[in-house]
């Protein structure tokens, strides 16, 4: 009999499991744990590397995998979940989870770290204007914000963003920008006053991304590496936690279980699981269960578990869009080749005008391949690769968020042949959003048009939530109460995306970590009552 099994090995699952070994109790902890396919972490940058080495495993994969969507409108995933050596981390997902959808890309993991083994590892406090409809204030995540940036390693600044991302003082100094990053610094501080006017503030991103070294890990090297290669040191990954928590005798891992329901047996939770591989099914004793499989996971687990085929459960992304900015001076120059392939800077627009913040992250693109940019150009194949490589230094992307709650929610239900359906409605963004940062951006010297934006795909935002919502006096099934614990079934606890019953437009996983520490308090004090 486990005091605690938790049912997932990423972001949620693992902070829980650092609260409750903080807290000097040993949690048992599942997963299918997928591995990546390579151990050998690549020593040089990129370009180098691609002069020096066959890179036809490393970009194009040994079956063509790196082209499944080359010359697609819209590809299937996002770049990164395409790339050869990082693809094992959503691989298998329609086999263990089953899933039609329409209009909504539901894309899972089911490899040790979850999701977060891919990700681009912004982390922002989420602060009283991001947990409006929420059953918790700031104060009841703060306790935690510091702890995690000192596990992680965040790397940052407190500078004009400080308001909305929270003043953090255990930060690293932030990455170095690259060259069309630092063209955008200098330009906002000509103007900030005029843009803070207007609501546009500027920043470092706040990354759980290594400047300087820790606990043995390296800090980032600008190899360019980030789209290319699982398991970079410098880039935090719940399962560098995971890994010292199990040395330390802190944690029980079992891996190669795919969960899939629970029963009650006198006091105890009987969670059962199918053994990936030989499909033999396996029973494990607990008296608290903590589900952190993911919004969309940890829905189908409560929906099996009762045998629902009838209800149909909100699930929330951020809508979002990416603007390609071109700075025209920088058209035809040498491309930099030692950068940090992701988010360089943020952008937060809180004007009056959309009652809603926005927030984006302005991405490198030294990156990913050339290729992700084809169906961008209008020319002929030759031609758009003759000028992609011309036009690529010039380029940096912004990826905008806004808001979702349930008014824009897809629907997802269980069907009786245990597959998942998730049905999406149409997100309608106000176009002059698009106006105002066209017209912010040329401001600061990066040029783009309206035809060029991008809407990104519903459901590629990748921050799912609001499946078994919270609730300040939850009364009905598939809610939560404020600490976390699913309405009808003592003892079952949700700590991931599931119970965030709105999204701000900020990245989400910073404040699911915090959450799922402070339900993990919450229940140790009610095991020592
Ligand atoms: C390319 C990319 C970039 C991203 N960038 C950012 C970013 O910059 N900032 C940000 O905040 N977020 C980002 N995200 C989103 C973020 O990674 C996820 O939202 C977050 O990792 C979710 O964590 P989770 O623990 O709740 O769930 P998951 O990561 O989905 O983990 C669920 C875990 O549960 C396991 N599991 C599921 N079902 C079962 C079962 N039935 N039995 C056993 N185990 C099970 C899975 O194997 C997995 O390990 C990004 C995601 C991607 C893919």
């Amino acid at each position: 009999m486990y005091d605690v099994l938790i049912v997932g090995s990423g972001v949620s699952g693992v902070a829980a499991a650092l609260r409750f070994a903080d807290r000097g109790l040993i949690p048992c902890l599942v997963d299918v744990g997928l591995e990546p396919p390579c151990e050998d972490i690549i020593q040089e940058n990129l370009y180098s590397y691609r002069k020096n080495h066959d890179s036809f495993a490393l970009m194009i994969g040994e079956n063509f995998e790196g082209l499944v969507d080359l010359g697609q409108k819209s590809p299937s995933v996002p770049a990164k979940l395409a790339s050869p050596w990082i693809r094992y981390v959503t691989s298998h997902a329609q086999e263990y989870s089953p899933t039609q959808s329409s209009g909504f890309d539901v894309i899972q993991s089911f490899c040790q770290g979850g999701l977060a083994s891919a990700w681009g590892a912004g982390l922002y406090r989420y602060l009283d204007r991001d947990l409006e409809n929420f059953p918790i204030e700031t104060q009841d995540l703060a306790p935690y914000y510091d702890r995690l940036t000192k596990e992680i390693g965040i790397s940052g600044a407190n500078d004009d963003l400080t308001s909305y991302f929270g003043r953090d003082e255990f930060l690293q100094k932030p990455l170095k920008p690259s060259l069309n990053a630092s063209r955008i610094i200098r330009r906002y501080a000509k103007k900030r006053e005029k843009l803070n006017a207007k609501g546009v503030y500027i920043g470092r991103p706040r990354l759980g991304v290594l400047s300087d070294g820790k606990d043995g890990r390296k800090p980032c090297g600008y190899s360019n590496l980030e789209f290319w290669q699982p398991g970079l040191s410098h880039i935090y990954s719940p399962v560098l936690t995971m890994k010292r928590l199990i040395k330390e005798q802190k944690l029980i891992y079992r891996e190669g279980l795919l969960v899939k329901s629970w029963s009650r047996k006198d006091s105890a939770l009987i969670v059962r699981a199918q053994t990936v591989g030989k499909g033999e099914m396996v029973d494990m004793a607990c008296k608290k269960l903590v589900l952190a499989a993911g919004a969309v996971g940890s829905a189908r687990l409560v929906l099996q578990t009762k045998k629902d085929t009838r209800t149909e459960l909100d699930l929330l992304d951020n809508p979002a869009l990416q603007f390609p900015f071109v700075f025209p001076s920088r058209i035809g120059a040498r491309l930099e080749t030692d950068a940090f392939g992701l988010t360089q800077l943020n952008l937060v627009y809180d004007s009056q005008k959309f009652e809603k913040i926005l927030q984006g992250s302005l991405l490198e693109v030294t990156s990913p391949s050339r290729s992700e940019f084809f169906h961008h150009f209008p020319w002929a194949a030759h031609d758009n690769l003759r000028l992609i490589r011309h036009m690529l230094p010039a380029l940096i992307v912004l990826q905008l968020f806004l808001p979702a709650d349930a008014s824009n929610a897809a629907k997802l239900s269980l069907k009786e042949d245990g597959s998942l359906h998730v049905q999406a409605v149409k997100d309608r963004i106000d176009p002059e959003i698009i106006k105002d940062i066209l017209k912010m951006f040329r401001r600061l010297g990066a040029f783009s048009s309206v035809s060029r934006v991008v809407h990104v795909p519903k459901g590629q935002s990748i921050h799912y939530a609001g499946t078994l919502p919270m609730r300040a006096d939850p009364r009905e099934s598939f809610t939560c109460d404020r600490n976390g614990e699913l309405y009808g079934e003592p003892n079952v606890f949700v700590v991931d995306g599931s119970v965030f019953p709105a999204l701000s437009a900020k990245n989400y996983s910073l404040a699911l970590m915090a959450n799922a520490m402070r339900t993990a308090d919450f229940i140790v004090e009610k095991m020592r009552d």
